[in-house]
């Protein structure tokens, strides 16, 4: 499983340090904050210190001194590709707060910043409503702007790296940085961008479009969603990463008979193989962990596929 920030070995949580985060972020630096309140799965013990910035200023000092510190540091989202331990996690979070949700027009070509903290699926809606396209793959993705470029969301053929014109961010010594398209190596699921940085900001390019076509497919996208994905339960949407663009992760595990598995509160969703849901919210992570190597193992059983998770493991 995906494991993030990579292998740097760190000091352990430092609670003394905490009255130094608070001295710049005041009371929006928050102690042991259920990681179930803050991912979708709704699974997960307390996170150690989560703190919430409002500039990248901010966030670029809470981050430099927390570095000198040698303390583990990751950015959140919106905690929908998160599988966050049951003891919690012994570090700390930092999220972007509401002034990371502006969305500035910067030319009429369809030129527009979006903070790292707006909705994803709200923006892709905004825009397309407008008449821009290049998003209506996003129609139904929980992601903010920052995990989405993070992780290289896509759906439908189409990947938000495609529409990205440069990413602003704050990299894992407390520095600021402004990543153009080209130089990253985007792919399947990734940015490149360095673990335990935190984009602050996206530019888009985005394309005129006619409205009627953009509204048509955003709503065959959602349908195919309602239809083929259990949406009304708790999820972290795709746990594994498509062995192939031409062979899906959930066909090759409901071929080695997983639809509906259950290990104690995890359950593989009878709608879509490659969803792990939380029916009754009683998951545990061990339970989820479980059931994500009993797919791996039946999987390579049965078709000689080693599954790769697209799901993050923290720690
Ligand atoms: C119902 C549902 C449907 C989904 N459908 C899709 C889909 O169609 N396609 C798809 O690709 N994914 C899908 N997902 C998964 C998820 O939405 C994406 O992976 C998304 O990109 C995660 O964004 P997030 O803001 O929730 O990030 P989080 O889950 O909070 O974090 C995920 C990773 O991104 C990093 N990260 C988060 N924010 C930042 C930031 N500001 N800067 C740097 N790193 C950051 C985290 O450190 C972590 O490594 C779905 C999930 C659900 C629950």
């Amino acid at each position: 499983m995906s494991a993030q920030p990579a292998s740097r070995h760190r000091h352990g949580f430092d609670a003394g340090l905490f009255p130094l985060v608070e001295a710049i972020v005041g009371a929006r630096a928050r102690r042991d904050v259920l990681a179930s309140s803050v991912t979708t799965l709704a699974i997960g013990g307390a996170i150690r210190a989560l703190v919430t910035v409002d500039t990248a200023e901010e966030l670029g000092k809470v981050v430099s001194l927390l570095a000198r510190m040698d303390q583990d540091v990751r950015a959140l989202g919106n905690g929908s590709n998160l599988l966050i331990a049951d003891e919690g996690l012994d570090g700390w979070v930092l999220r972007l707060g509401a002034s990371f949700r502006s969305v500035t027009w910067l030319a009429e070509d369809g030129t527009v910043e979006v903070g790292g903290a707006a909705s994803l699926m709200s923006f892709a809606r905004k825009v397309s409503d407008e008449g821009w396209s290049g998003l209506e793959f996003a129609a139904g993705i929980p992601a903010s702007i920052g995990g989405a470029a993070f992780m290289n969301a896509g759906a439908h053929g189409s990947e938000i790296g495609q529409r990205v014109v440069r990413v602003y961010g704050v990299l894992a010594d407390g520095t600021h940085g402004v990543w153009e398209h080209d130089v990253l190596p985007w792919s399947y699921r990734s940015s490149g961008l360095s673990p335990g940085m935190t984009v602050t900001s996206v530019v888009f390019r985005l394309i005129r479009g006619e409205r009627s076509e953009i509204s048509r497919l955003c709503s065959e996208h959602l349908a195919e969603r309602r239809a083929r994905q259990p949406l009304a339960l708790p999820s972290a949407g795709s746990v594994f990463k498509n062995p192939r663009p031409d062979l899906p992760a959930g066909r090759v595990l409901e071929a080695a008979g997983l639809k509906g598995q259950r290990v104690g509160g995890a359950q593989i969703s009878e709608l879509h193989a490659n969803w792990i849901v939380n029916p009754e919210k009683r998951a545990t992570a061990g339970d989820v962990r479980q059931l994500i190597e009993l797919c791996r193992t039946r999987v390579r059983q049965h078709s000689g596929i080693e599954l790769e998770p697209e799901l993050k493991v923290w720690p």
